[in-house]
């Protein structure tokens, strides 16, 4: 038997399928997925899963090459900066604006997903995730637009479709709401306390001591009150 917060956590595999063999998805969301993609499909877009379920261990890495300095960290609007120039504690924040802290992914429960239209692009194009695509003017603008009416029926929502200051718009990013809401209500500080490894995790003190706001403003995604 599975444990939830090894779901929520990313540490087990057992509730996941593999989707044409290419990334791994929670099986019950298969049918859904398949739903809106056929969906999707009578309007002529090619609906695409560029990233599915991420384990805990690869968050893990991400996150550490980044505090390294060997992974990009974009600022605040998605544009290049000089990451080595920024304090820990700001180099903490900006890495949190674009990847969740290890154990507090969306993408670790399987029910969330990354999606784009290869119908709208060139055979060979890598999506990219980055707002210019899913903008006015951009190749996913359409799909985007769809999605954002239509995904809601097939159960779906877009969780980073609001900026709160916190983690940025992630207009590609889609949750199975029936499981992923039940999955969420297992986040809490005490959660996030003991999911923090100070052997494994770099920065993990100054993780420790913003907790409650690293816990509203980038795991929860909520606005806190008195800041803009
Ligand atoms: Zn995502």
């Amino acid at each position: 038997m599975q444990k939830i917060t090894d779901i929520v956590s990313g540490k087990t595999q057992l509730h996941l399928a593999s989707l044409d063999n290419k990334c791994l998805i929670h099986t019950e969301i298969m049918e859904p997925f398949n739903l809106l993609k056929a969906a999707a499909g009578k309007q002529g877009f090619d609906l695409r899963i560029a990233s599915g379920f991420r384990s805990y261990e690869r968050q893990l890495l991400i996150w550490n090459e980044k505090a390294l300095g060997k992974r990009e960290v974009l600022d605040y609007h998605g544009q290049s900066m000089d990451f080595h120039s920024l304090s820990e504690a700001q180099k903490v924040f900006a890495i949190l604006r674009w990847s969740a802290l290890p154990g507090c992914s969306r993408h670790h429960w399987g029910t969330d997903i990354d999606v784009w239209d290869a119908a709208a692009v060139p055979e060979k194009y890598q999506p990219q995730l980055i707002t210019a695509e899913y903008d006015v003017g951009g190749p996913f603008y359409e799909l985007s637009k769809w999605l954002r009416i239509n995904s809601i029926n097939f159960n779906f929502n877009t969780p980073y479709s609001v900026d709160n200051g916190g983690v940025a718009i992630e207009p590609w990013h889609l949750s199975y709401t029936p499981i992923a809401e039940k999955l969420e209500n297992e986040l809490n500080i005490s959660y996030v306390e003991k999911i923090i490894d100070p052997n494994k995790l770099l920065f993990s003190s100054i993780v420790a001591s913003n907790l409650e706001e690293i816990f509203l403003k980038f795991i929860l995604n909520k606005k806190i009150k008195n800041q803009i």
